[in-house]
């Protein structure tokens, strides 16, 4: 009787443990549901150039990290390990480093073992770009269709679109800007669109010396199909100097890298679709 008493009371204390433990694995799963669901998709992140739908990125992308070691500016990162099924995954932080374009054949997305970077739309535009040009030039010495290939190619980057902060950029302020952009110490490097160097330089060996601020549209390397500087009227009626971004922008952030305001005052949202 008395083993049976125990026995109840054991089988008892052994269901509630039980069922305790079931709850506890319960709510476990329930918190890596949640916590990998809400990492899973980062909306924030700015992606390499190529990436197909967020949702399907996370996991096309195999993490062999082979985008992250071709770009020749370093412009793309590891995600860290606190980004849940992202970790791993590779995105740009273009404030400290932007993909400038200087590859010149979008090399990240060329070498992507997976697709998760597709490649098909940039080898598509290139090859129409030379067919294009094949009609109006002869194969003579002056033949040369890659930078119009090229062109072509870049014009298929869709990373985002820049945006401005006017309530600190400078020449919406009606501020110049004299000295280098990011300070002695910035590490980051590109090409500008003017100026012969065919590679990527540190921007701390440029200086500025602007009366109203249009470094971002200076350094663009879509050029005025991207971002110009033009009037803006302001909500008070006051008309100001802003860079004014158009479609042709492809989210490259080199705007963002270059901004000189603590904060960069132009930003590049993503594009998620
Ligand atoms: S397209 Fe941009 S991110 Fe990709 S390899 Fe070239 S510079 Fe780097
Ligand atoms: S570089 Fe920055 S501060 Fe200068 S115009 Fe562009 S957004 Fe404004
Ligand atoms: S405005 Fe130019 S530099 Fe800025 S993200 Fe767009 S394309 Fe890149």
């Amino acid at each position: 009787m008395a083993k049976q008493e125990l026995n109840r009371r054991q089988f008892l204390r052994s269901g509630a443990i039980a069922v305790g433990a079931m709850v506890a694995v319960g709510a476990g799963v329930g918190y890596l549901q949640k916590v990998t669901a809400e990492s899973r998709i980062n909306e924030e992140f700015l992606r390499p150039p190529g990436a197909i739908r967020e949702k399907d990125f996370i996991y096309a992308c195999i993490k062999c990290g082979l985008c992250i070691q071709i770009c020749p500016v370093k412009a793309i990162k590891f995600a860290g390990i606190k980004e849940g099924l992202a970790y791993g995954t590779p995105y740009i932080d273009s404030r400290s480093q932007a993909c400038d374009l200087s590859c010149d054949s979008i090399q990240c997305v060329e070498t992507c073992p997976t697709a998760a970077l597709y490649f098909a739309p940039f080898k598509t535009a290139g090859e129409k770009a030379i067919v294009k040009y094949d009609k109006t030039h002869k194969p003579d010495a002056g033949y040369n269709p890659f930078p119009v290939q090229i062109l072509a190619m870049k014009k298929q980057v869709d990373m985002g679109k820049a945006q401005v902060n006017e309530k600190t950029c400078l020449a919406v302020r009606g501020k110049g800007f004299k000295g280098i952009p990011r300070g002695k110490e910035f590490k980051g490097i590109n090409r500008s669109p003017y100026g012969n160097s065919p590679k990527a330089t540190p921007l701390r060996d440029k200086q500025y010396d602007v009366k109203i601020c249009d470094i971002c549209v200076k350094e663009c390397p879509m050029g005025e199909e991207a971002i110009v500087m033009a009037k803006h009227t302001m909500a008070d009626g006051r008309i100001v100097n802003k860079p004014k971004v158009l479609d042709g922008c492809i989210g490259c952030g080199v705007c963002v890298m270059v901004c000189p305001t603590t904060e960069a005052s132009i930003v590049v949202i993503p594009d998620k679709a």
